[in-house]
């Protein structure tokens, strides 16, 4: 087995904790004297106080929308969440906005290779390599989606396409045209373009591609093994975003995410009170400090992603902490009917056993007093209309069982719904105060 860096991903356990201790402790009193957002935030704690990792929980969490205000400020467009001198800022970026006004983020040239390094350890960890020539099927812009891939195959020795000003058809053709034999992009659209080459006449399979990582949503793991079927390839999970980077990847193991240490200290808390760590097994909030990067401090960020904490060990003799499952954004967790309800476990159903629905979305509303929850599913066309209608009834009775809800089944026309290029939209909550993204 080899390593993108062999010292720092086989350290003891110890050894791990000991250096992100004193890089905690570096970018804390670095933060609480280079940016206005934590001048306040920790004024009253010292460095002296945090002696050990047990410490940290004397330092409040970091919240997207505090950081907003912050963002006022001068210089702009930063505020008071830069903590270098402007002029030294390379890079733009900006957060989605899905949720309120973009967070913008940016990088010194310093910086940006940090998040490059911690990069090229996910995707050295996924089996890529310099014969890869890996497709970018997507226009690059504002966001930080793929800008990072793209420099870390770069950095990796990959050969590097960008994909993007091309519609699906034209990314397929231009992927046998030149032999692309890696990728990366969504779960979704990942699928998508297995069903655009099929369309075509096109076996997916035959594409040649080697390797695929995802990003951008949770990913069922009946979801990367259609991928991977579809696809006849390796398919690899890794988890981030704008504000902390990506911190966590899949490695050929396929067991769960490893943390990218000593890059990272990422605590896995509590969902209800945010205080304790959880135990193996069990689902946290990933709380993540980035230890190297200086222009955008964050010091216990809370991602609001849902995790559940995996084992330490691993066959590929990496010995950094692992996450074993995504489970998705906590907003995506909504009650309904007084059921804790994650849409993630429908996809699980439907990519696990209904390869014959190719999209679907579902919406819960609220008629008189009751929660109605609806899935709208696209069906294969060359489905009978007797087969459509026994996959309905099975669907009822599958989703009963995994979700403990009575679902609206409804089967809509072959193309119909919506396709996705980046993020799925594919639950929406139209009760009164439901959030959607
Ligand atoms: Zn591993």
């Amino acid at each position: 087995m080899d390593y993108w860096n062999p010292y720092l991903e086989t350290l003891p356990r110890e050894t791990y904790d000991e250096i992100e201790l004193s890089y905690f402790r570096t970018m804390f009193s670095y933060a609480k004297v280079y940016s206005k957002l934590y001048q306040e935030k920790l004024k009253g704690i010292d460095h002296e106080d945090i002696r050990t990792l047990d410490d940290l929980k004397k330092i409040p969490l970091t919240e997207k929308e505090e950081m907003r205000k912050y963002q006022e400020i001068d210089p702009f467009p930063y505020g008071g969440l830069l903590a270098s001198n402007i002029e030294q800022v390379t890079t733009f970026r900006q957060t989605s906005g899905t949720t309120g006004k973009p967070i913008y983020v940016p990088e010194t040239y310093e910086s940006w290779q940090w998040r490059i390094e911690a990069w090229c350890h996910i995707l050295y960890m996924a089996g890529f390599r310099p014969h890869h020539r890996v497709f970018l099927p997507f226009g690059y812009n504002v966001y930080v989606a793929f800008w990072e891939a793209h420099f870390a195959s770069e950095k990796l020795g990959c050969e590097l396409v960008p994909g993007g000003a091309l519609d699906t058809k034209g990314r397929i053709h231009k992927i046998l045209e030149i032999r692309a034999n890696g990728m990366m992009n969504t779960p979704t659209y990942g699928l998508h373009i297995a069903e655009e080459a099929k369309a075509m006449g096109i076996d997916p399979a035959s594409l040649g591609i080697e390797r695929m990582l995802c990003a951008g949503e949770p990913m069922p793991q009946a979801t990367r093994s259609r991928l991977e079927e579809a696809f006849n390839c390796h398919v690899f999970d890794h988890i981030g975003g704008t504000e902390p980077c990506a911190w966590a990847g899949m490695c050929e193991a396929k067991d769960g995410l490893h943390i990218i240490e000593p890059f990272f200290l990422v605590e896995i808390l509590d969902r209800e009170t945010l205080q304790k760590e959880v135990e193996e097994g069990e689902i946290g909030v990933a709380v993540v400090t980035p230890l190297g990067r200086r222009s955008f401090p964050l010091i216990r960020f809370n991602t609001k992603d849902l995790v559940v904490k995996g084992k330490h060990s691993c066959s590929c003799g990496r010995t950094s902490k692992k996450i074993k499952e995504v489970v998705g954004r906590i907003d995506d967790l909504r009650k309904v009917r007084g059921v804790l309800f994650s849409p993630k476990t429908v996809e699980e159903v439907i990519r696990k056993d209904f390869h014959e629905i190719e999209e679907f979305e579902m919406i819960v509303e609220r008629r008189g007093l009751m929660d109605v929850i609806t899935l709208r599913a696209e069906p294969n066309p060359v489905l009978t209309i007797s087969s459509i209608e026994q996959t309905k009834a099975r669907l009822h009775e599958s989703l009963k069982i995994a979700t403990n809800l009575t679902f609206n089944v409804i089967m809509e026309t072959p193309g119909s719904l919506p396709r996705y290029t980046l993020k799925a939209k594919r639950f929406k909550d139209l009760r009164e105060g439901g959030k959607n993204e």
